[in-house]
């Protein structure tokens, strides 16, 4: 079977890699040059757009900022997983907010704002401080503002306006404004759902991000009723998008209860770690499900991390001598804080998973890799 991918970054790469195996044969689409490539060489195809996608069995994306012609042809061969409305509601915050509240899925108290006098209310019926974020563009926390005091009002509406004067009638651009939650971590869920609307889940995944971007996931440690609470989530909006594929959701966790972050149609940073830690990864059930094959089994096998590796331009080979490492480079240019690759680490138990990460720090800086120390502290000492 062929199979397209719509953007050809490491999560198309990464797509083909789980596919190879079950002779699922992976063609990407760089929607920045407009080619056809192959996702792990980057060759390019002389084939057009068109003609890749009446040749291929199924159609997905790796991201949801898609121009919508490109959304448009792909839909109108019915063979474009998981859809026009998923991939339109994890690219547009006002909708993902209003499929929530249709499905009565928690999340941050927001307004909605299109001019001066929304923000000036916004501040008033939320409280201080806000997290103020473009509607459609934005990832890894760009296109954000955090609004402390009344004093910035001025400045960052004059930054707004700008970003709102650069949509058109085909393309509004909206802003949001969210309550700052005073969160006790992030957490993210991933599952898969088939075309007969079977589903399965992975175990949570707990998340640090540093300035926005995330830069370490744990996953294995999780109580039955949290990860009950965000099942429940997960079935309710998979259920309502009727989606196929991997979908994945990002929580605050305040005390126990899940606040919904954002949404995701397509597989997700977070769940990298399900390359080592589980049977059939997020990567090979988001091929198994647009393919129409049956989902893989999510039961966690070993406890695991996961450490994002940021604007390097090698992941250091001496992490390889830590027991249960794997190395994942994507093969992209280094720029300063890119995505380059991840380093995944298993164990049997959080206190041995503890141990590995203490044995990888010394390998990854802190200043490069944040979070690696502390978090084998914490494993070692629960
Ligand atoms: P990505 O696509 O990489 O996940 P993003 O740019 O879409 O990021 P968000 O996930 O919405 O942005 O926000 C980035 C981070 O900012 C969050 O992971 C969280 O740490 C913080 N943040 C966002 N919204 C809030 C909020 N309402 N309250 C507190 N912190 C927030
Ligand atoms: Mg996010």
């Amino acid at each position: 079977m062929k199979i397209l991918i719509l953007g050809a970054g490491q999560l198309a790469r990464m797509m083909s890699l789980a596919g190879a195996p079950l002779n699922l044969n992976v063609v990407a689409y760089d929607v920045g040059s407009k080619k056809i490539v192959h996702p792990l060489t980057n060759e390019v195809y002389s084939t057009t757009l068109e003609q890749s996608i009446a040749e291929v069995d199924a159609i997905t994306a790796e991201f949801e900022h898609i121009p919508d012609d490109v959304l448009t042809l792909c839909c109108a061969s019915n063979k474009f997983y998981p859809g026009k409305a998923a991939i339109k509601t994890g690219g547009d915050r006002a909708i993902e907010k209003a499929l929530l509240s249709k499905t009565e899925v928690a999340c941050a108290p927001y307004k909605l704002i299109t001019k001066k006098a929304h923000l000036v209310e916004a501040v008033t019926a939320l409280g201080k401080p806000l997290v103020i974020k473009t509607c459609q563009a934005g990832y890894d926390g760009k296109g954000q503002w955090r609004l402390k005091s009344d004093d910035q009002i001025d400045q960052i509406w004059s930054e707004m306006a700008d970003f709102i004067a650069s949509g058109s009638e085909q393309m509004p651009h909206t802003i949001i404004a969210e309550k700052m939650i005073p969160f006790d971590r992030e957490v993210s869920i991933i599952g898969a759902r088939d075309k007969s609307g079977n589903t399965v889940i992975y175990p949570l995944t707990e998340n640090q991000h540093t300035n926005g971007v995330l830069t370490l996931s744990v996953a294995g440690k999780e109580k039955s009723a949290i990860q009950q609470q965000a099942e429940d989530a997960f079935n309710k909006i998979a259920n309502e998008l009727n989606y196929v594929g991997v979908l994945a959701i990002e929580f605050f966790d305040v005390d126990g209860q899940l606040l919904v972050n954002e949404l995701a149609p397509r597989v997700h940073n977070s769940g990298h770690w399900t390359q080592q830690g589980v049977h059939c990864s997020q990567f090979e059930n988001h091929m198994r499900a647009v393919a129409g094959l049956p989902l893989g089994s999510t039961e966690l096998k070993q406890v695991s991390a996961m450490i994002n590796v940021l604007g390097q331009s090698v992941i250091p080979h001496d992490v390889l001598k830590v027991d249960n490492v794997t190395s994942h480079w994507y093969g992209k240019t280094p720029k300063p804080g890119r995505k380059m690759g991840h380093i995944n680490v298993s164990a049997a138990s959080l206190h041995e998973l503890g141990e590995r990460l203490a044995e990888l720090a010394e390998y990854l800086p802190e200043e490069q890799y944040p979070g690696v120390l502390a978090t084998s502290t914490s494993l070692i000492l629960n």
